[in-house]
């Protein structure tokens, strides 16, 4: 098995008397694509937020390189910029050009010279398809365009780590395909891959490891054919059954 980037020991995070995160155990290898599936509201989103530490979580610990990232003298900064996140509502900076919303990190951050991150950039445009775009404002691209655009905004940083959060929930069915492939690309390149999703048959054919979460527990992980297929736990069948075919 490839090494350990990600782990996650008891991992548990609370709002006020709301428990949303109950212990969270997770590994990630280099290369691998988790998938997480599970009902609204189940804690998905806090975890993969607890996971780039957007969200520090109540106890339990994250490990990146088996390094502790829940520890109060790690470089909390540094290990965001290695790990991306592309989010439903895409995020993009509507008054920033295509080419400006993806350049923009590289150069404050990375301090990566401005001609070189604009043809990084225009090298990753081109990879999903988006050259042209380079000079519009994002109101001018559709959905599907705007979460390409945030995927290869994230892909600039060049993360060892990407995080999705329901990357096609918020866009018309015409435009999910557009952005999978995108993601499919990536994870077919070796990127390391944790996505939250409601798409199955994606988990089923792209995932190696999927996790179905339910009230701040994982109910049951492992391969991602069996958990969709041959689902062993009673909750994972009836969430599964929603998404079958009729
Ligand atoms: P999912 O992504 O699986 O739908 P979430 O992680 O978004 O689940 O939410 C899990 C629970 O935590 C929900 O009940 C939600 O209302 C609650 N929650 C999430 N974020 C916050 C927050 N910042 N403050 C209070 N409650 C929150
Ligand atoms: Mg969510």
């Amino acid at each position: 098995m490839a090494e350990e980037i990600l782990r996650t020991e008891g991992l548990c995070k609370r709002f006020g008397a709301l428990e949303v995160l109950r212990g969270i155990t997770v590994s990630i290898h280099r290369q691998e694509i988790v998938s997480v599936i599970g009902p609204s509201g189940g804690g998905k989103s806090t975890f993969l937020r607890c996971l780039n530490l957007l969200e520090q979580p109540t106890s339990g610990k994250v490990l990146f390189h088996r390094q502790e990232m829940t520890d109060r003298k790690a470089d909390i900064c540094r290990y965001r910029q290695k790990i991306g996140m592309v989010f439903q509502n895409f995020h993009v900076f509507p008054n920033l050009t295509v080419l400006e919303n993806i350049t923009l990190a590289p150069v404050l951050e990375k301090k990566l010279p401005r001609a070189q991150a604009e043809r990084e950039a225009m090298a990753l445009l081109q990879r999903v398809g988006l050259r042209e775009k380079a000079g519009e404002y994002p109101r001018k691209l559709s959905g599907g365009q705007k979460q390409r655009l945030a995927i290869v905004r994230a892909m600039a940083m060049e993360p060892e780590v990407m995080l999705f959060d329901e990357p096609t929930s918020a866009l018309d069915p015409e435009m999910v395909k557009e952005v999978l492939g995108v993601i499919e690309d990536l994870a077919q390149s070796g990127m390391t891959i944790v996505i939250v999703t409601h798409e199955m048959a994606f988990a089923r054919d792209v995932a190696d490891q999927v996790i179905f979460m339910d009230g701040g527990i994982i109910v049951e992980q492992g391969d991602a054919r069996q958990v969709i297929e041959h689902p062993r736990e009673e909750r994972t069948r009836q969430f599964l059954s929603r998404y079958a075919e009729s």
